[in-house]
């Protein structure tokens, strides 16, 4: 701890920008595809660290039912502890009700300064999502969107590039290659329920702690 705060004096004092990758989602629960794309983002754009950030709860009830935020913490933070370069953010849990990605930005710009590069880590169905999102336009100026190919999931490049203009798509929105991985937390709930397994599906202490907890039954 101690050590990244020397580090990111050191970097504000050089005027060497640190990069952070943001991972945000609902992890209900955390799974091997989210760590994968985390990893292959942080070794393709040279990261600092990545703040793996779990949603709040939705504040009204009519949402679907999600796991409290406490157990969805707590497999990110037994996913996340053997990397070093992962970090747990609770911003948005303590934050509380809907987050809009533009004010989280916008927070970590004012914790790390705002010369501080911000890639916010996605997979291919958020990114077809991305023109819907709360000023979307203002955020892809901000940040920098990375987006992991998932799957099932097909993107039409050029309504993205027209919607989000030319140089901040090509400036702003980096698509890369990860292992692919076939994991969604909607699969492994219904797992759980039918009693399949889930094993190398999750990491390991996150299986144990679904199991102990009893979630998902
Ligand atoms: P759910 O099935 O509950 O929606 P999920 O597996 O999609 O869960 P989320 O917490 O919704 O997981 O996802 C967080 C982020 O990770 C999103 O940007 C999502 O697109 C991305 N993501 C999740 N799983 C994968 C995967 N296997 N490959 C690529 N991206 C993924
Ligand atoms: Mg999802």
């Amino acid at each position: 701890m101690r050590w990244q705060v020397l580090r990111q004096f050191l970097f504000s004092a050089w005027g060497d920008e640190m990069k952070i990758g943001i991972m945000g989602g609902t992890f209900d629960p955390i799974h091997l595809g989210h760590l994968a794309m985390a990893e292959s983002a942080r070794e393709i754009f040279e990261l600092d660290k990545i703040l793996f950030m779990p949603s709040a709860n939705p504040p009204h009830k009519v949402e679907q039912n999600i796991t409290p935020a406490m157990h969805r913490v707590m497999m990110t933070f037994l996913a996340t502890k053997s990397n070093e370069n992962f970090e747990v953010s609770q911003a948005e849990i303590l934050r509380g009700g809907i987050s809009y990605t533009i004010d989280t930005m916008k927070d970590l710009h004012e914790k790390f300064g705002e010369e501080t590069e911000l890639f916010f880590i996605i997979g291919a169905d958020s990114l077809k999502d991305l023109p819907t999102w709360h000023k979307s336009r203002e955020l892809v100026k901000k940040c920098h969107f990375i987006a992991a190919g998932r799957p099932g999931t097909e993107i039409n490049l050029s309504e993205l590039e027209n919607f989000f203009g030319e140089i901040n798509f090509n400036r702003h929105i980096h698509r890369i290659e990860t292992p692919g991985l076939e994991i969604s937390s909607t699969d492994i709930r219904e797992r759980v329920k039918a009693g399949r397994s889930i094993k190398y599906l999750v990491p390991e202490l996150v299986e144990e702690y679904i199991f102990k907890e009893q979630l998902y039954k």
